[in-house]
Parts: C-alpha cells; structure tokens; sequence
C-alpha cells in the first residue's frame, strides 16, 4: 500500500503553528514510507474563507518546504461531487430527507435536556413516510447512523477509542439549501484523494466516529486515524495570540529560519531519543507515529530561539548576507556592492551572537551605514571621555600599519595599548564606538578588517 496523506486547511486565516506542525507530520509521515503528500484547500466556508488565506497557507508551506504533491485539491469546487454521494445514500434507504424546523430542532434539544439525554437529533422523520412531508419546505439529508452497538476507532496515536453509537446522533450530510456538511466533503474528498492516513489535531476526534460511520454507508475502505494532541503554550493553555505570535508568517517575518522552525516542531510532540537538532533528511528517516506522544505539548519560544541561534550559526553566509540585505534595504536602509562586500566578509563575527535574522540585520547595519554615523548613548559617553583622546594618538599607528589584517592589527593596538600603560579594553572600546557607533559589535579587528584602511579611519575622525 502506498501511504497517501493531506494536510487540509480551512483558509479563514493565516497558517498557525498548530496548523503548521499537522501539515509538517502528514509530509514526514508520506516521505518516511516513500507515499505521497497532498494539500486540499477546504473551502467550504465561502463567508470566512478568502484567496488571501489561500494564498498565506501556500505561502507558509513554501517557505517551510513542506512541498506537497500534485496541485491543491479545493474543496468548495467539488461540491457537486459530495452532493451526489449524498443521493446515493438517498437511493439506497441509508440516509433520509428530514424536514425539521428550527424551532423543532430547538424543541428536541430541550426535551433531551430535561429528559438527560444526549442532546442530538431524535430520528424523527428516519422512518417517516416521505408522503407527511409538509409542504414547501426544503429538507436536509440526514445520515442513518447505526443505533447499536458501539464504534471503535484504532487511533496510531490516541489508541482505541470506543463509543456508544447511541450518543451519535443521525448526522446532517446536504443542508436544505444542498450545500455539502464538512463530515461529508471531508469523507468524500479523502476516500476519492485516495487518503490511507488521516493525521489531524484532536479536537477532530469525535468526527472520527461520525466520520467512519459515513464511510461503512458508502461502502468505502475507512483510512487510519492518527489524532495529534494540540499545541498549548507555556502555561499549560491552548496556544493563543496571548502567547505571542502564532502564525507562521510572523516567525518568519521575526526572523526564524524555517529549517530552525520545522525541527523545533517536530520536536513538539514527537521524540527520537534525545536527539533535539537534526536535519529534515533525518526527520523523515526517524519519523513515526509510534513516537508521537499523547500529552499536549507546550510552546517554548525561548527553546525554538535557542535552535534558530543554532541554524543561524550553520547556515550558508552568501544565504544570510541575502537575508540581511533584504531585511536593511525593506527597513530603508539601501545596500550597495561595498556594504555586501563587507556583510559577506564580516558575517562570521556577526553571525556568532544572533539568535534571529533581525537581530544579525540590527548588528550588522553599522557595516553599511553612510557616514557620519550616528553614535548610541554608550559609544557617546565612551568617546565623550578619554576614548577620543586615545584615538587620536592612535591614528599615526593605523595609517603606518604595513598589514590591516585582524592579527596584525590586534598585535598593533596591543602593543600601543602596553606603550601607554593602558587596558586592551580601553583602546578597543574607543575603536568600537567609533566604527559600529554603539558598544557592542563583533570583535573590533575582525570589524577593522572588514572595513578596510579608509574606512577605518574616515570612521575614527569622523568622530574626533
Ligand atoms: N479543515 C479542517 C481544519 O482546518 C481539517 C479537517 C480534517 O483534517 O479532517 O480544522
């Protein structure tokens, strides 16, 4: 058998990180056993659905490189086709038309209430002749479940989960106005999607049930069910906007790599030993459903910076000099061949402290920036002091230095630093506030080099 799976978002909004680690366990799972990995665009909710959810969910998947197989199954297109399995049941006495109103449907609810029955549909018109149907109204199509007995779903991660089919009630398939219920689109599209596994978040549970019931009634093979425990946030709660941001496109927009983002989500309720990092192709080999864990899984956000300050760290340069740039030149700043030079040789030293794409863009703007540079609060007060006049005796030795490479010049300030009876710190901090125009920087003589002479000391006077 070859293993098929879905990821199948409803396109209401922006792709959450819930969303994004289902989809992350349907590609892992198909790549693991060689199958195919399918996206379907449930569409349905034509009030709450837009292209612009469409077009972030893709968006979000690209950038995640969870790429899918074939093109996007969309839901609402094939409406027709799940109206027409509905009749068949018709046909086959395995559904009904039912003709309640609202407020008979209301009036049921409350009788089961008072009665303390489960509070769903009664079966009314199930056995009903059609010929008591009042007239001009329009009827939905009802499902009849079995009322015996018990359903029993063989859950990959939840286990066995058994329930009386009592408390299923007889389930709307066709609203009266013919449109498709979600349990019948989503039956049809997996079975003709020829899904084997459906890996899906747990609040999606108890469709299961309904859900396997509607398939016996077509006669359909019943996919594997595979309900992962949700996302909570650090406090134990279902991960909100409380919790920070929760969309995809913000991580990506707050600078997390997304191969820093996919291996902290597997990780998310899914283990291998104790391994925390490792590569996509290592996910796919190790990734099983036995290893999904049946216990809420909490975000940490401090624990995925952790592991973005990591790729960051392994990523190619040429790719961060790229990130960067886009990211200065979108903040207003514009980027010329002498500052991507710089950025590219510099990126060793600016890479090693950031945890995010924008703090390595913020650490490296001085690099580009055009003089005068504006100086921060601290290199003021650091050159406010004695830092300038340090500077100024330094000068003759820079423009003297027959090698502006980093060890030649940490030799250079050393031994100017011994000459006059001073701390290294107390010549490089002077240095740094002049070149980066703040306190922090990547080591001063990895900063000297990748400036160069001229700038170097076009940087030094500028601020004398
Ligand atoms: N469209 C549903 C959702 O976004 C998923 C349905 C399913 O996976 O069966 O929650």
């Amino acid at each position: 058998m070859t293993v098929v799976t879905r990821f199948a978002p409803s396109p209401t909004g922006y792709l959450h990180i819930g969303g994004a680690r289902t989809a992350l366990f349907n590609y892992l799972f198909a790549r693991h056993h060689g199958g195919k990995f399918l996206l379907r665009i449930e569409d349905t909710d034509r009030a709450r659905s837009t292209q612009q959810a469409v077009d972030a969910i893709l968006d979000s998947l690209t950038w995640l490189q969870l790429d899918w197989d074939g093109e996007p199954v969309y839901q609402f297109a094939r409406a027709p086709r799940h109206a027409e399995a509905a009749h068949s049941l018709l046909e086959k006495g395995l559904a009904y038309r039912c003709y309640c109103s609202p407020e008979e449907l209301a009036a049921m609810r409350e009788e089961a209430r008072a009665a303390g029955r489960p509070a769903g549909y009664n079966g009314y018109w199930r056995d009903r002749d059609p010929s008591e149907a009042p007239a001009g109204v329009d009827p939905v199509i009802r499902l009849k479940m079995p009322r015996e007995g018990e359903t029993t779903i063989d859950d990959l991660v939840q286990g066995p989960v058994t329930v009386a089919n009592a408390q299923l009630d007889d389930m709307v398939l066709l609203r009266a106005d013919g449109t498709p219920t979600y349990m019948l689109s989503v039956v049809v599209d997996d079975h003709d999607m020829g899904i084997t596994h459906v890996i899906r978040g747990d609040d999606h549970l108890t469709n299961a049930f309904r859900q396997a019931a509607l398939y016996r009634a077509l006669g359909w093979d019943i996919p594997q069910f595979a309900h992962i425990p949700l996302i909570n946030g650090p406090d134990g709660k279902k991960l909100s906007k409380r919790h920070g941001a929760v969309g995809a496109e913000t991580y990506r927009e707050d600078g997390f790599l997304p191969e820093a983002m996919c291996n902290y989500l597997t990780r998310l309720g899914w283990g291998h030993g104790d391994d925390e990092i490792f590569s996509r192709q290592q996910a796919i080999e190790w990734f099983d459903l036995a290893g999904v864990g049946r216990s809420a899984a909490r975000f940490d956000t401090a624990k995925l910076t952790a592991l973005n300050a990591h790729y960051i760290r392994e990523a190619d340069p040429a790719r961060l000099v790229d990130e960067v740039v886009s990211r200065l030149e979108a903040s207003g700043l514009p980027v010329d061949e002498t500052g991507r030079a710089r950025l590219a040789a510099g990126m060793e030293g600016l890479r090693e402290r950031a945890r995010t794409l924008v703090d390595l863009a913020d650490a490296a703007a001085f690099y580009v920036r055009s003089l005068p540079l504006e100086l921060d609060e601290k290199a003021r007060k650091i050159l406010d002091g004695e830092g300038a006049e340090v500077l100024r005796q330094l000068c003759p030795d820079l423009e003297a230095a027959p090698d502006f490479s980093r060890d030649a010049l940490e030799a250079l300030v050393r031994t100017f630093a011994e000459k006059n009876s001073m701390k290294l710190g107390q010549v490089a901090q002077p240095i740094r506030a002049a070149l980066s125009g703040s306190s922090v920087s990547p080591p001063v003589f990895d900063v000297m080099e990748v400036l160069g002479r001229n700038e170097t000391l076009d940087r030094i006077r500028g601020v004398l």
